[in-house]
């Protein structure tokens, strides 16, 4: 079967043939691949950049962001069954730590987790993948069509749930009511999918949404993010040191640009008792000075917390996969036109290589 692969560390993607898997335990489940999103991840590694090669092989196939349909399933599976439309997690478990034997990878302690498409075991860039029940989420029909954004949507969830439990634990107002993300100002920083979606969960749990980037607000991603109700921040006219001033202090930040500086200048526009999640991973190694004092200062005396956050639980996906469904339910087919480009296998070279214009979401189209 075809596979789109990689050399980790070489530039450019090539397709290369791989054997058809099959279940061969009771636990198993075989997906045939309908879709697979492109994220920066993936552009990292066709530019040479992060990316492990799986034991004993000679290139990595590339793909985390999956949409399959059942095709076989061990005598034990229970989750799916054939015919369900279907997506798979992305880390798997080192085997040495508490985190990871519980099922929470995405916690790892020991670092040397495995991910699938990224960092040391073949990603689902391909025609058939097969893997656990564990790691497997059911995906109803009438998402077929956006499916393949559950992995980008755990990854927020997980983000958001975390800053709202941190919250819970330590601001006093925010366990006394059930919805305390009501109503709270969020500002979302990156318009990718990443950023986009963080919105369209934060607007699902009623919350202020203002969404900072630096593009024409007539373009794709503005226009989307006002559709649902958002507040586009054109960032050419206001700088995170700005945003307080011009649109009020933020309760919630969920970085989503992978830029340092702007994550560290972003603490400015953060309220007393405000948290920043950051999900953004910057590419380069390059030093950044920071006005240290004055940063410490604010956030000691004004109780703000910063955190990262990466990958996602499976219960995360679960809870992706329900944020969709609601999403549907609000905004109909809005939803889909978060997916603005679709490649067959052959031009995926060139799509690893460049954003096209307006891009929100690029996939490759298998099924
Ligand atoms: C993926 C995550 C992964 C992270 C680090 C992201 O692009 O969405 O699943 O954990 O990269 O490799």
């Amino acid at each position: 079967m075809n596979a789109i692969a990689v050399v980790p560390g070489t530039r450019g993607v090539r397709v290369v043939d791989r054997p058809e898997p099959a279940v061969t335990a009771p636990d198993e489940v075989k997906l045939k691949v309908v879709r697979v999103g492109i994220c920066g991840t993936d552009r990292e590694e066709a530019a040479g950049g992060r990316a492990l090669l799986p034991d004993g092989q000679k290139d990595l196939v590339i793909g985390h962001e999956m949409l399959g349909q059942v095709v076989d399933a061990g005598a034990a599976v229970q989750r799916v069954k054939k015919g369900d439309y279907a997506v798979f997690t992305v880390r798997r478990p080192c085997g040495k730590c508490l985190p990871c034997a519980m099922l929470r990878p995405d916690m790892c302690r020991s670092g040397t987790y495995r991910e699938r498409g990224i960092w040391g075991l073949d990603g689902y860039q391909t025609e058939f993948v097969v893997d656990r029940e564990c790691w497997v989420v059911r995906v109803p029909e009438r998402l077929a069509a956006v499916g393949v954004l559950a992995e980008p949507m755990s990854v927020v969830e997980k983000a958001i749930h975390e800053a709202e439990r941190v919250q819970f634990a330590r601001v006093p107002d925010a366990l006394a009511t059930p919805d305390w993300l009501s109503d709270r100002r969020c500002l979302v920083a990156g318009l990718g999918p990443i950023g986009l979606l963080a919105a369209m969960i934060l607007r699902l749990r009623g919350a202020r949404v203002f969404g900072l980037d630096v593009v024409d607000p007539g373009t794709a991603r503005p226009q989307w993010l006002e559709h649902i109700g958002g507040t586009y921040v054109d960032g050419r006219n206001i700088g995170p040191r700005g945003v307080e001033d011009a649109l009020g202090a933020m309760d919630v930040i969920v970085e989503a640009t992978g830029v340092p500086r702007l994550a560290f200048n972003l603490l400015e526009a953060l309220a007393p008792d405000g948290v920043i999640a950051l999900t953004g991973i910057p590419g380069g190694a390059r030093p950044l000075e920071l006005p240290g004092g004055e940063l410490v200062r604010a956030m000691v005396l004004n109780n703000t917390l910063m955190f990262g956050s990466v990958n996602a639980a499976r219960g995360h996906f679960q809870m992706g996969v329900n944020d969709l469904d609601h999403g549907l339910e609000v905004w109909g087919r809005h939803l889909e036109q978060l997916i603005t480009h679709r490649a067959k296998v052959s031009e995926a070279e060139g799509l690893l290589e460049a954003h096209p214009a307006e891009e929100i979401k690029t996939v490759v189209e298998w099924g």
